[in-house]
């Protein structure tokens, strides 16, 4: 029985996150604060009135395209949407590289979902590493690797996660005139606020990922969706599973770009916050900081686990990912306890 299944696959752990009760969680970069009242009310209301939740969902879901392409200044052919953009990754492997010899790129450390998705599909990954200094791409040895081995698609996550930073235009620049699939994951973008959409229309191969999961607050519903040329857009459409988009999970979407300015309006709170605890981890000693352009901020001290370990303990609960340490950025009161437990881990007599 056990040889019928792929060895590739037995040597994979599935993807579960450890959970530590009675914790602020500052480890997945959501968004702190749930929805509204009265937009939950809504969407309770819109479940009861204008769903039936006998029949299958829209499966083109033209109306939440409509307002995605209106959110974005493009037309509605040219948005894919996904059960959370992580299915659009594999969509994009699948359509790309699945059943042949190809490979698809990324720039470690990053965001895992692009590795473990080429490895369930049996795609080779091939994982390069970023400058150590500040996580900028290497710009000759991606092109050198794309020449010398089979890639067609670079994913690269814009700003990157774990490590906050934004590519140059120089990279910009160079990945678009390699003969590969560029995709642009701006899942903090309503962050950063920098995108590449305006490139599309002379950039034939880019393909832009958004999410709702994050500053849009809809992580639970899982609700991704792609920007590309209407070619592009019409391939993902023919991989995707049918009806790959509860009603539900449909109509929050549509719901949260209706009432941007209220989801959005946390925002700068978010990024000022960000500033005061960047302001707080750059005096501490034996911890790098590095410059962040999404909700999160990412350091390296000398002992990550221990750290980690002690901060949950005392109840603020942080990522370890890519050799270093991930913090979202969450409520005033949730950040003040990060810095106090932080204060009396790293600033003994304080
Ligand atoms: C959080 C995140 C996503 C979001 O994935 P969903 O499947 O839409 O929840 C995508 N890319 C990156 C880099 C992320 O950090």
């Amino acid at each position: 029985m056990p040889d019928l299944f792929r060895p590739e696959i037995a040597a994979l752990s599935a993807y579960h996150t450890p959970q530590y009760p009675e914790t602020d969680k500052l480890d997945a970069n959501e968004v702190p604060y749930d929805l509204p009242e009265w937009i939950k009310n809504k969407l309770a209301y819109l479940l009861e009135q204008g769903i039936r939740i006998n029949r299958y969902p829209e499966g083109d879901p033209l109306p939440l395209k409509a307002l995605i392409a209106e959110y974005c200044g493009l037309t509605p052919v040219m948005v894919s949407v996904g059960n959370g953009s992580d299915e659009l990754i594999r969509s994009i492997i699948i359509a790309t590289c699945a059943g042949t010899n190809s490979s698809i790129l990324s720039a470690e450390p990053t965001f895992s979902m692009y590795r473990i998705t080429a490895e369930t599909l049996g795609v080779r990954y091939i994982g390069l590493e970023r400058n150590a200094d500040d996580f900028s791409l290497d710009l000759d040895a991606l092109a050198n690797t794309i020449r010398r081995e089979q890639v067609r698609v670079v994913f690269l996550a814009n700003p990157n996660s774990p490590t906050a930073n934004l590519l140059s235009e120089e990279a910009l620049a160079t990945l678009q005139s390699l003969p590969v699939v560029v995709v642009v994951d701006e899942a903090y973008f309503e962050f950063s606020r920098f995108t590449c959409a305006p490139r599309l229309s002379e950039w034939p191969n880019l393909i832009i990922l958004r999410t709702f999961s994050k500053a849009f607050r809809l992580a639970s519903f899982r609700v991704g969706y792609a920007l590309a040329s209407p070619q592009i857009t019409e391939i993902l459409e023919k991989v995707r599973l049918p009806y790959n988009l509860p009603a539900l999970s449909q109509l929050a979407a549509s719901v949260a770009l209706e009432h941007r300015d209220v989801l959005l309006s946390v925002v700068p709170e978010i990024l000022e916050e960000r500033e005061r605890i960047g302001r707080f981890l750059a005096d501490l000693p034996r911890l790098r900081l590095w410059p962040s352009a999404a909700n999160f901020l990412y350091v390296r001290s000398d002992s990550d686990h221990e750290l980690h370990r002690k901060l949950a303990e005392r109840g603020t609960l942080i990522r370890v990912t890519g050799g270093g340490l991930r913090i979202t950025v969450g409520t005033p009161a949730e950040n003040d306890r990060l810095i106090a437990n932080l204060a009396s881990l790293l600033k003994p007599g304080t």
